[in-house]
């Protein structure tokens, strides 16, 4: 893993080998209190640890102290173009993102750097397709955004502030990649990493999946955002997953097969069923839905439990070990009871 400096966000700490972190952003609007409250402590509850809203107009920056009230992760506010609602809303908040680029001037920029080193407030910079600075706009577009982005960094330095989270995003998975790997060799910042406008929910999911992914699994990102057109518990959810596949996350993990003509169970309504009822399992579990005792019980020999259909029945199996026989019907509740007595173990 790459060490990288820790930035405090509130009660939480990024970079230096903590956890990753997954965090997203709310589609409200943020001068509605009550209803980005609800959608604050909804993400909160699948699992979001950090959480940004908009803040187009002044409206928004008073609704962000009552907000920072009602809620219970940091509270990170993103600013574009209006150095004014930066300077307004540092006091409420855990951090700010802005594209420096598109703050007007260095003047403005400074001014910002006053107030968060007033507040001991960190600021996520950086750049993305729409913020590149026009001096390298004639190079290919990961250079772009790295040369943008060490600008404003360098920048930042030279007024003596540090306290930095550093996001370089491209639409694209490959340029994403190339723009964070080299960009991971120039700063030792927490690197904030996603694939922007990625999309719609499946090819989002698929690309955000390869680029977050890909960098993860070469150490690179200290916290990370799906960013989906779809409700953003869709990006937490999916954010949690990238972080489970990789081993770098902990957690229940439902193994189940594709089914074929050997299935003899329901395995997608089954696997879906304790999906759901497992929702706010946290510890690390294997749970096995497998559709055929043939190759069920063989292939999820390392899950902690699991169930896999047999001649008019269910087997229930332990770490590969035949258990019991059961009825279709119990199944979901037989594997449930087990699941329970595993975790009272561990
Ligand atoms: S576990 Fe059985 S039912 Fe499922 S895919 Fe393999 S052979 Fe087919």
């Amino acid at each position: 893993m790459r060490m990288t400096r820790v930035v405090k966000v509130g009660s939480v700490s990024m970079g230096g080998g903590n956890p990753i972190t997954v965090q997203s952003m709310c589609d409200t609007l943020t001068k509605n209190v009550k209803i980005t409250v609800n959608q604050i402590l909804e993400l909160e509850d699948v699992g979001c640890e950090l959480i940004r809203v908009a803040v187009p107009d002044m409206v928004s920056v008073k609704s962000l102290k009552e907000i920072k009230k009602q809620i219970n992760i940091p509270l990170i506010a993103d600013i574009h173009f209006d150095h004014k609602l930066a300077l307004a809303s540092i006091p409420y908040v855990d951090k700010i993102r802005i594209n420096p680029g598109n703050i007007g001037n260095e003047r403005k920029v400074k001014e910002i750097i006053e107030k968060l080193k007033e507040y001991n407030v960190p600021v996520r910079i950086g750049a993305n397709s729409g913020s590149v600075e026009k001096e390298f706009s004639h190079l290919p577009r990961d250079e772009a955004l790295v040369k943008s982005t060490m600008k404003w960094v360098r920048f930042f330095e030279e007024n003596e502030f540090y306290n930095l989270v550093i996001a370089i995003k491209a639409s694209t998975v490959m340029e994403t990649i190339k723009a964070n790997k080299a960009i991971s060799t120039l700063v030792d910042y927490p690197l904030h990493i996603g694939v922007t406008e990625a999309g719609t929910r499946y090819p989002g999911l698929v690309k955000s999946s390869v680029g977050i992914g890909s960098l993860l699994s070469q150490g690179i990102g200290d916290t990370i955002r799906v960013s989906l057109t779809a409700n953003p518990i869709e990006e937490i959810r999916a954010g949690i997953e990238i972080l489970k596949a990789l081993g770098l996350r902990k957690g229940k993990n439902i193994i189940s097969c594709p089914t074929c003509a050997r299935s003899g169970i329901n395995v997608k309504k089954i696997a879906e069923e304790i999906d759901k009822k497992t929702k706010n399992l946290n510890k690390e579990i294997s749970i096995a839905v497998m559709g055929c005792a043939v190759n069920g019980p063989g292939e999820a020999k390392h899950a902690d439990i699991g169930i896999a259909g047999g001649k008019n029945c269910v087997i229930l199996f332990k770490k590969g070990k035949i258990i019991k026989k059961i009825d279709e019907k119990e199944a979901v509740n037989a594997l449930l009871k087990e699941i329970d007595e595993v975790m009272d173990k561990n």
